[in-house]
C-alpha cells in the first residue's frame, strides 16, 4: 500500500473546492484556466481517495481527509532520519570496563564499535556486557571485539529508510538498536542510533499530530 500523493494541480483544486464548494468541475476549471476535460483524471482520483465529494448537479465539495487514511499516509511517510538519535561509538579495542563506563556516561543500551577507519564492526548491548562481567574475569583486559557482535551479522539501516521497515528488523532480529549508517565502497560510516525508544517517540508523533 502505498500513500497518495497529490500533484500541484490536484492541490490547488482541493483548494479551490474547500474555499468555494460546492463548486461545479466548469468553475474549478474556469479558475484553474483549463477545460472540464484536462482536469477530469484530477477529480476522479480525488473523489476516489476521499478528499472530495460530488454530488450530481450540486457540484464537488471537499470532505477532508478521512482520519484513517491520514494516519497511513503520515505513518508511511515516517522515515528514520526523522526520528534517529546520535550514535555512541568505541573503538575495537577499548575493554569491556571501559565500555561499560561509556554505556552509563551516555546513557544508552547499545554501543557500536568501529575500527580504525571508524567503519562499523560491531555491536554491544548491556547484556553482552553483563554476561562478561559475571564471568571471573578481568575486564580490564578484555577487548571488547572479542565479545561483540560482529559483521556480517549485524542488522542496520539507512537514514532514507521507512520506519516501519526499520521496526520491523528490531522486532524480527529481537535487538534494541539498529546503526543508522552511510555506505562506503570499503565499508558503513555509523551515522545515527534507531531504538525502539525512537519508535515509540515516532507512534506518539502520530497521535498527537492527528489529535487521537
Ligand atoms: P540486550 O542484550 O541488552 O537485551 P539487545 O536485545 O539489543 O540488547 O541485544 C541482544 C543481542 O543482539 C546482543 O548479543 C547484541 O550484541 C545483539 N545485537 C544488538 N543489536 C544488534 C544489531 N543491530 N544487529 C545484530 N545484533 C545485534
Amino acid at each position: 500500500m502505498s500513500p497518495i500523493e497529490l500533484n500541484k494541480r490536484q492541490e490547488e483544486i482541493l483548494e479551490i473546492v474547500k474555499g468555494n464548494g460546492p463548486i461545479t468541475g466548469e468553475q474549478i476549471a474556469e479558475r484553474l484556466s483549463l477545460t472540464r476535460a484536462t482536469l477530469r483524471p484530477d477529480l476522479a482520483i480525488l473523489t476516489m481517495a476521499g478528499y472530495l465529494d460530488a454530488r450530481p448537479r450540486v457540484g464537488y465539495f471537499y470532505s477532508g481527509k478521512k482520519t484513517g487514511q491520514a494516519v497511513i499516509d503520515s505513518m508511511m511517510n515516517m522515515k528514520v532520519k526523522d526520528f534517529q538519535s546520535i550514535p555512541v561509538v568505541v573503538s575495537e579495542n577499548i575493554s569491556v570496563y571501559d565500555a561499560i563506563c561509556q554505556m552509563f556516561l551516555e546513557d544508552v543500551g547499545t554501543l557500536f564499535v568501529v575500527d580504525k577507519n571508524a567503519y562499523l564492526t560491531g555491536v554491544l548491548s548491556r547484556k553482552d556486557l553483563l554476561r562478561t562481567s559475571i564471568g571471573n574475569q578481568d575486564l580490564n583486559h578484555i577487548p571488547v571485539h572479542i565479545i561483540m557482535t560482529r559483521m556480517p551479522n549485524i542488522a542496520f539501516c539507512m537514514k532514507t529508510d521507512g520506519l516501519i521497515q526499520a521496526a520491523q528488523k528490531l522486532i524480527e532480529r529481537q535487538i534494541d538498536a539498529l546503526p543508522v549508517v552511510l555506505e562506503h565502497p570499503d565499508g558503513y560510516e555509523v551515522i545515527g542510533r534507531l531504538t525502539k525508544t525512537n519508535i515509540t517517540r515516532a507512534f506518539l508523533s502520530l497521535a498527537d499530530n492527528h489529535d487521537l
